[in-house]
């Protein structure tokens, strides 16, 4: 007879099965297994292992406890018949019965992906427990931001909730819903050619709409494969498209009467005529451009800490981040050894091909960014900034047309300077020096871009002014590339972003739907009257 034992601590516990009862198969009237009964003992030891077990569990990052959820979904969806006939076979319900019931056990489950929603006051705790840039090569880690977004939005429900007043005048109800606006659109950048996209089109999808994607036409492949994955997942044909192309393209969707919304992501300039032609046109657009981040180095920081911080987010993708620090404001006497630690680790990064795993930092993406790039470092030499390491001469064995250019360093770089205006993109971090964090504030609120920043102190006095004065739409605290969770929104202000709602997070839900209102009375009244006052709450 088979014996049904006790599952503790993640297995199967054998019993002696002194106590036990009999499970029949009610459709036969046959015994087909007998359960252990727990004894007191059975019950110490489930609960030494939950107590044990607990703390980690508790310390886990609550997007990895959304993924063991969402994982556990695509389990049960993929087991359910096999689940359905185990339940009719000892409850005796039927199978079909059995498997609404799982259908409506997994609709919980569906709530707990979206966890990160539910636990969210004003403060997530544990968003991530890894520094971002470091623990996975680029490519990988880009893909993983952009999964982020999807598993968002597996929890749209908790999204698009709206709300309920009851008796806002006698027998008078209202409530809010959103819906979908219909068909929208994303134009993106060459930089992120899966996760930004991604910011967009699993938000917008999940929120009921349908999704034109025009992709950067420079690194357009990977598109296709996401629209591939897409119908593979069940999604109806038509839903996700892409459209390859360039300003033809990007015209064309701006002026078409049967696009609703377009995101847009790329540099500030085509951010703005984006902006100023969609929405002539009556579209709804968000429009995020360019940038010049600022990372402020306190006197009272950990220099090594922030020197590793620096190196990785300047260098990181070759500087072809929006999120990238390009700019190192070091406060008082923070500049000398910031300098030093910065070369030394700069100097040890290793140019070379993308796919070979021994390269810290590949090219970059064309001949004509590196020839602006290596324009720009002339440039600056020119102005009087001190070139403390030049990048332009890099050699790749092997790849003598790649387009390279290795690890640049400015030091005393001035506000009036070309290399300090223009959003570089490439792996060239300058560095300006200030008295204080007054004078270093000032400097990242007169400037124009304003999408991510970062300070590195060691003083939580000068970290809340600094969160607190700057203009900024993303800041950072001993955190490099503060770029936000994806159950938060990211976007820039000023220059970077032009339109009022950030990507991704509750703004991308309220950008990708339109909010209703419906007020209801029942029953009717049997006494009414024609009455021209203006109606008020009674
Ligand atoms: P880009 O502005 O050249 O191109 C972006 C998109 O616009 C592409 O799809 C392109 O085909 C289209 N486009 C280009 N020229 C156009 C024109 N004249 N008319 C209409 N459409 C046009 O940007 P890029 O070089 O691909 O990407 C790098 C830029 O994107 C950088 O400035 C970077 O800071 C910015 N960026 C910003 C963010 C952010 O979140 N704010 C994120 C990633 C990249």
């Amino acid at each position: 007879m088979r014996t049904i034992n006790h599952w503790i601590n993640g297995q199967i516990v054998p019993t002696s099965a002194e106590r036990s009862g009999a499970v029949y198969d009610p459709a036969t009237g046959q015994q087909t297994a007998q359960v252990a009964y727990a004894t007191g003992e059975d019950v110490d030891a489930a609960v030494r292992a939950a107590q044990a077990a607990f703390p980690a569990w508790r310390d886990t990052s609550v997007v990895k406890r959304a993924r063991v959820m969402f994982r556990f979904l695509d389990l049960l969806q993929r087991n359910r018949d096999e689940l359905a006939r185990i339940i009719a076979s000892e409850h005796g319900k039927v199978v079909p019965d059995a498997a609404g019931e799982i259908q409506r056990g997994m609709e919980v489950v569906e709530v707990a992906t979206g966890i990160p929603h539910l636990l969210k006051g004003d403060f997530s705790e544990n968003v991530s427990t890894e520094v971002h840039g470091k623990v996975v090569p680029d490519a990988a880690g880009e893909i993983q931001r952009g999964m982020e977004v999807v598993e968002v939005a597996t929890g749209i429900p908790h999204l698009l909730k709206g709300d309920f007043s009851e008796n806002v005048s006698t027998e008078v109800d209202c409530y809010s819903i959103r819906q979908p606006v219909g068909v929208a659109a994303g134009i993106t950048p060459f930089n992120f050619p899966i996760m930004v996209p991604m910011w967009m089109h699993p938000i917008a999808i999940a929120c009921g709409n349908a999704f034109v994607l025009k992709p950067s036409e420079r690194d357009p492949s990977v598109s296709l494969r996401v629209a591939e994955l897409y119908k593979e997942a069940g999604l109806p044909d038509g839903i996700f498209n892409v459209v390859h192309g360039d300003k033809v393209a990007v015209d064309a969707v701006l002026d078409h009467p049967g696009i609703a919304a377009v995101s847009f992501v790329g540099s500030t300039p085509i951010a703005r005529y984006i902006y100023e032609r969609g929405t002539s046109h009556g579209k709804r657009v968000q429009a995020l451009g360019g940038a010049k981040n600022h990372a402020i180095v306190m006197p009272d920081a950990d220099m090594d800490s922030a020197a590793d911080a620096l190196v990785s987010a300047a260098y990181g993708s070759t500087g072809q981040r929006c999120m990238a620090i390009s700019t190192a404001v070091a406060v008082g006497k923070a500049g000398d050894a910031l300098i030093d630690k910065v070369m030394e680790r700069a100097d040890r990064l290793r140019t070379g091909p993308g796919l070979d795993p021994s390269s810290d930092m590949g090219p970059l993406v064309t001949g004509a960014a590196r020839d602006k790039v290596a324009g720009l470092v002339e440039t600056g030499v020119n102005e009087g900034a001190k070139l403390v390491l030049d990048g332009r001469g890099v050699r790749v064995e092997g790849h003598d047309d790649g387009f390279y250019v290795g690890p640049t360093l400015f030091d005393e770089v001035r506000t009036h300077m070309e290399i300090y205006k223009q959003e570089i993109f490439g792996p060239v971090l300058i560095v300006l020096r200030v008295a204080d964090i007054d004078e270093a504030i000032g400097m990242i609120n007169d400037n124009p871009y304003g999408n991510g920043t970062a300070i590195f102190t060691a003083n939580g006095a000068a970290a809340r002014k600094f969160q607190n004065e700057v203009t900024v739409g993303m800041i950072g605290v001993n955190i490099p590339i503060p770029v936000p969770m994806a159950f938060y929104s990211f976007g820039g202000w000023k220059d970077s972003l032009f339109g009022d709602l950030h990507v991704h997070g509750p703004e991308g839900v309220a950008f990708y739907t339109r909010g209703k209102v419906v007020t209801t009375r029942w029953p009717v009244p049997r006494d009414s009257a024609v009455e021209l006052g203006f109606p008020t709450s009674r």
